[in-house]
């Protein structure tokens, strides 16, 4: 989570043609691990940030995002990945798990924000160099996916 506020924040891909705003304080931010995010990612490990639905919106580029269903999951869930179909940016995830959120990639907002990790998933496959992350307690790492008590503690959030 990032210190609590009813600011606008806005973001965008790397063409700035998708362009999205998301208003007030996200009600988690996590860190992922697994292959999957790796690869749709191109990095080492994701940063995303949790908004409900009602806190986020497109406001450019819609016409060019494109959904890439991932059903090819740890979990065997599918999880669908939303990206710019002009310049390949990343931009958010929809989880079964945990609808009617937007999980919006971190990287992608204008303005520095003072991101507060709330926990690490798929730690089993975290790549060797990456350390800890300030601020996660040890119960808030996972080896694979979170406890559901870290869902609710999230979902009473809203
Ligand atoms: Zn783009
Ligand atoms: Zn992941």
């Amino acid at each position: 989570m990032s210190v609590p506020s009813d600011q606008a924040h806005t973001g965008s891909c790397l063409c700035k043609k998708v362009t999205f705003r998301t208003t007030g304080p996200d009600i988690n931010c996590a860190v992922c691990h697994c292959t999957n995010c790796r690869r749709n990612n191109g990095s080492t490990y994701t940063v995303k940030a949790w908004f409900p639905d009602k806190r986020f919106e497109f406001t450019g580029g819609e016409d060019l995002l494109k959904q890439h269903d991932d059903s090819d999951t740890n979990t065997g869930g599918v999880v669908n990945r939303w990206f710019c179909s002009h310049c390949g940016s990343p931009i958010l995830t929809r989880s079964y798990r945990v609808p009617g959120i937007a999980i919006v990639n971190v990287g992608l907002f204008d303005e520095a924000w003072d991101w507060r990790i709330d926990f690490e998933q798929w730690r089993q496959s975290r790549m060797s160099f990456i350390e800890d992350f300030p601020g996660v307690s040890d119960a808030s790492k996972y080896d694979d996916f979170p406890h559901k008590c870290e869902f609710e503690r999230v979902m009473a959030r809203l």
